[in-house]
């Protein structure tokens, strides 16, 4: 990690956070990264977890990692570990780890405190009879038939409900507030409901009732001393909800919810019910499928956690919403690893070359650096042999002159040794081109020939020598910047998002590559070793991004 103290940017929050601090509001700030543990996270949760931790390091402050864990139907302990594990790789440390679910004691007793004021009441609406009830955006709703229920009635029956005597879907706990409020999420919303035979993974199957999530943040927020509950603009509508809880309850302590604009990311989807889909009907190889937009995704694609944050940083908090281009995200890597990579040659789809005037066994070691502006990643052996492989794309048997590879008769260099010419064509039965019969000037290592012009540069790989591995080439998971926008999302899903090469060639000194490291090929783009499937002796790299934003151009170079 680069280690340097860079203070994000300001934005509306932080500015909101530095009037309250100067108001004597809070003597320090305290904000909380709260994710449902019911999949793994994505790069819009990362613009979130940079925000809040952000704020904690730069206040400086503390930030939670809060579970919201109160629908154990979807929720699972492998989501929870997944989350921590990002939160961790993104660089950031939380001051307390909590789950929504440690609070059930407390929240039931608050919602005792509501019954008790006449501020809550036990409904016997059917699910569907609440939302009939509910009105609409137009219409005022109307009142639940059991409303006006005594306090000592209603007492029982939430008991009763917690005690197990009810099925799913027969009661209700309801917050009694307005049915003709504007704001639906105020007519009445319901607080906690009724769901038999759940094995939550943190209090197991001590609960048959689970309290709602309009309920169960605010009193979650209000317990931690959160100063500042930062959450996505589909809230805004929820915030009267939120003080109405926090305002009605006997607690000493009330955050102020600020709403932010999601990140929404072309040519992906980041709803967790789509990504869900994704990984369950096999569309990719799972959560952590490098074309996923999730942290484990580009993680294992390459990406830095320094380059993640900075493009959070980048694109910055607002109220207003858009989508983002998926090139902003590719450039902060791109710069990046521009700068720290370090180069190395790897043949994508050899095409072998035989050096007529190289002697048959020698071996001819050169010395190249490792990165073109930057003398302290130093130098690596290459090992020159008889017989190399080029990339097919750069030979061609006759061109114009724009084209600046190897053609029949012409001279081009190889990347860190000699320019070579070619003098011959091999090809099998069928006409494909099989081999070429090139001859190196011995007297062009580290100069130009005299009089002569060479056509550019290539780069090679000793066919003895060089090591056997596969590249996999990402594309877009969609085809379009809005997947499903006017229908199903899947229609839109990319057929060609991955490329796998199977029979690449790179130099010697990738075959003991790490996990963590990221190279650059030259003039193929980024790479590193996929942590899942490489093995030694056959290395498997992925592609994290191309070296320039070349996406919908055809690019010839
Ligand atoms: P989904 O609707 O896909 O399930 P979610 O918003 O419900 O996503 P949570 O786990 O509840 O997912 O999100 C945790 C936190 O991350 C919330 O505070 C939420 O507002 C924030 N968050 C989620 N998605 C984004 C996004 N695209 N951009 C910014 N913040 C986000
Ligand atoms: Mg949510």
């Amino acid at each position: 990690m680069s280690g340097e103290t860079t203070s994000a940017p300001s934005n509306f929050i932080r500015q909101i956070i530095e009037k309250d601090l100067q108001a004597g509001k809070h003597a320090t700030i305290h904000t909380r990264f709260p994710p449902e543990p019911n999949g793994y996270l994505h790069i819009g949760h990362a613009k979130s977890i940079v925000l809040n931790f952000g704020i904690a390091e730069d206040f400086p402050g503390s930030c939670n990692l809060r579970f919201d864990d109160t629908n154990p139907a979807k929720e699972e302990e492998e989501f929870v570990e997944a989350i921590k594990e990002d939160v961790v790789w993104l660089g950031y440390a939380w001051s307390e780890l909590r789950f929504a679910s440690d609070y059930f004691e407390q929240l039931y007793e608050f919602a005792v405190e509501l019954i008790e004021s006449g501020k809550a009441f036990v409904c016997d609406l059917t699910p569907e009879q609440v939302r009939d009830y509910r009105g609409t955006l137009t219409e005022p709703g109307r009142e639940s038939p059991y409303r006006d229920r005594p306090v000592a009635e209603n007492l029982d029956l939430f008991r009763r409900m917690r005690a197990g005597e009810f099925v799913d879907g027969t009661r209700t706990l309801r917050a009694r507030i307005d049915m003709a409020a504007p704001n639906i999420n105020m007519r009445d919303p319901t607080l906690y409901r009724i769901r038999h035979g759940l094995i939550h993974h943190q209090t197991g199957a001590e609960w048959c009732i689970y309290p709602m999530y309009d309920y169960t943040h605010p009193i979650s927020d209000a317990l931690e001393g959160i100063t500042h509950s930062l959450c996505t603009l589909e809230f805004e509508d929820h915030r009267p909800l939120y003080d109405w809880v926090l305002d009605n309850i006997t607690i000493g302590c009330h955050p102020r919810q600020i709403e932010f604009a999601r990140l929404n990311l072309e040519y992906t989807v980041m709803s967790k019910r789509k990504l869900t889909q994704l990984v369950q009907e096999k569309r990719v190889y799972g959560w952590d499928d490098p074309r996923m937009p999730t942290i484990a995704g580009l993680r294992r694609r390459g990406y830095t956690p320094e380059s993640i944050r900075r493009f959070c940083e980048a694109i910055g908090v607002t109220k207003a919403e858009g989508t983002v281009e998926m090139g902003v995200l590719e450039n902060s890597l791109r710069g990046h690893l521009d700068a720290a990579a370090p180069r190395r040659m790897a043949v994508l789809d050899p095409l072998k070359v035989v050096i007529t005037n190289f002697p048959a066994d020698a071996t001819e070691t050169l010395q190249a650096g490792n990165h073109p502006k930057d003398e302290s990643l130093g130098t690596r052996e290459l090992l020159l042999t008889r017989e190399i492989y080029i990339d097919r794309a750069d030979f061609r048997e006759q061109a114009n002159k724009k084209y600046k590879r190897l053609v029949l008769d012409g001279e081009v260099r190889l990347r860190n040794a000699y320019v070579i010419r070619c003098n011959e064509v091999i090809k099998d039965g069928a006409g494909n081109i099989i081999e070429l019969r090139c001859a190196y000037d011995a007297d062009t290592l580290g100069r130009n020939p005299e009089g002569r012009k060479v056509r550019g540069v290539i780069h090679w790989v000793s066919a003895t020598l060089g090591k056997k591995a596969e590249v996999r080439l990402y594309d877009r998971l969609f085809k379009s910047p809005e997947p499903g926008r006017t229908h199903d999302f899947h229609q839109d899903i990319n057929p060609d998002s991955l490329r796998v090469l199977q029979d690449c060639v790179v130099e010697p000194s990738l075959a003991e590559g790490r996990v963590d490291e990221r190279f650059q090929f030259e003039r193929e783009g980024y790479f590193c070793l996929d942590s899942i499937d490489s093995r030694p002796g056959l290395p498997v790299f992925n592609r994290i991004v191309s070296l320039r934003d070349s996406w919908g151009k055809k690019a010839d170079e």
